[in-house]
């Protein structure tokens, strides 16, 4: 796996693909800058070997040019965050692009226009590709948000540098940490899987069923589960039809031997709002006109034992409606024992949508060893697709 230790930047080019795909406000200030700060430590070990960096991203969803989806409106803030300048120039191919870059000096950076502009970058076009290859000496993807896309700035462009392309330190950390619980994690390793729906985690759950000595299902995916096994679930939320998955999957732990928790009590609310009157009932008896919305205390205490005993943890999706204050407790309570289990020793990855929300929501970001910046590409990571902006660097 080549990484930014395998090259020597003095005097090169280095053509970066970054995720600067951050959120704007109205008045286009970036609301979250995340995704810049976690580029950083590439793009300024570029520029301390002596190298200048050609910074390439997309930004939303254009529909060709757009103003809106400009990336000029967050050149200050990657200055800021830098506290180096950053020069732009109004189109990421052509002419005057090639003219920047040749321009640019060591110790330099230049920010391209967004890729998208161009239909070209997502329909993966090579011509395309090969105009971005020609504005940089080595190709460096640092873009884990993406990595999960054949975009031609993600995955084509890198056919263009044989031998002179490599990992960001980023995208390498990704790796790294998914690396550490699907192969290399020492045991027993622990998998949470939370969230609204199990349709959404089949794959995953079959995946890591060969992976883990443990695996908690939680959230409002656990309710299928209940159901299937003759649990009354009342109103909860439920996929019937993948009841029988559900059973299938029990099977499939059991020959593996691997544990599968599910929550034996919950929060029950008479209503989908943080008003709603609520009680703490047993898992398979809840009444009718009431839905499980959060863990219950005896599962909270479950949990958190299995957490204490794992030396590899990977979190994936909330145990409750995180959103709403009063069903927040579980995980919190959650992201709390994942923390001691840490303090203690053990590597914990927390990736994929909502639970990174709910991490950084509660303070957990870095009472954990690593949170995953990329939502879908740590998803399909999890499902152990190899994903094809990672497969064209290693090629
Ligand atoms: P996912 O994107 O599949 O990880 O699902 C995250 C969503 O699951 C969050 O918006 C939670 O509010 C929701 N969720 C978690 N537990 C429940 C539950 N018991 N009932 C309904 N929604 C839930």
């Amino acid at each position: 796996m080549k990484t930014l230790n395998d090259f020597n930047f003095e005097n090169k080019k280095a053509l970066i693909r970054v995720d600067f795909n951050v959120p704007l406000n109205d008045t286009f200030e970036v609301t979250d800058a995340t995704r810049i700060v976690s580029a950083k430590p590439t793009i300024i070990k570029i520029l301390e070997d002596g190298g200048s960096c050609i910074l390439m991203s997309h930004l939303g969803r254009p529909k060709g040019f757009q103003d809106e989806f400009s990336l000029k409106h967050i050149a200050s803030k990657v200055e800021d965050i830098l506290g180096v300048e950053v020069k732009t120039v109004g189109d990421c191919i052509g002419a005057d692009v090639e003219a920047a870059a040749a321009n640019l000096q060591p110790g330099e950076i230049l920010l391209l226009e967004n890729l998208r502009f161009y239909k070209e970058e997502t329909a993966g076009d090579k011509d395309f590709a090969e105009k971005l290859s020609k504005l940089g000496d080595i190709y460096v993807n640092d873009a884990f948000g993406t990595a999960h896309r054949a975009h031609a700035s993600t995955t084509i462009v890198a056919q263009f540098f044989e031998g002179k392309k490599c990992f960001g330190n980023l995208l390498a950390q990704e790796i790294e940490s998914i690396n550490k619980v699907m192969e290399t994690g020492e045991k027993p390793v622990l998998a949470i899987l939370g969230g609204a729906k199990v349709s959404s985690k089949i794959t995953i759950i079959e995946n890591i069923l060969d992976k883990v000595d443990h695996l908690i299902i939680g959230g409002g995916m656990a309710f299928t589960f209940v159901k299937a096994q003759g649990g009354k679930i009342g109103n909860s939320i439920c996929e019937d039809d993948k009841m029988p998955l559900a059973l299938d999957i029990l099977k499939q732990a059991k020959a593996k031997n691997v544990q599968i928790h599910i929550p034996v009590d919950t929060i029950a609310a008479d209503a989908f709002s943080n008003d709603a009157n609520k009680q703490t009932v047993d898992i398979n008896a809840i009444p009718d006109g009431w839905e499980g919305v959060d863990a219950g205390p005896k599962s909270i205490k479950l949990f958190h034992d299995v957490v204490m005993q794992s030396k590899t943890i990977l979190w994936n999706g909330p145990l409750g409606v995180f959103e709403m204050e009063s069903f927040a407790n579980g995980t919190i309570e959650l992201g709390n024992a994942i923390a001691e289990a840490t303090k203690n020793g053990a590597f914990s990855l927390v990736g994929g949508g909502d639970s990174v929300a709910a991490v950084k929501q509660f303070g957990f970001e870095n009472k954990v060893s690593y949170v995953s910046t990329g939502g879908g590409a740590m998803l399909e990571s999890l499902e152990g697709k190899t994903l094809p902006g990672i497969a064209a660097i290693l090629e």
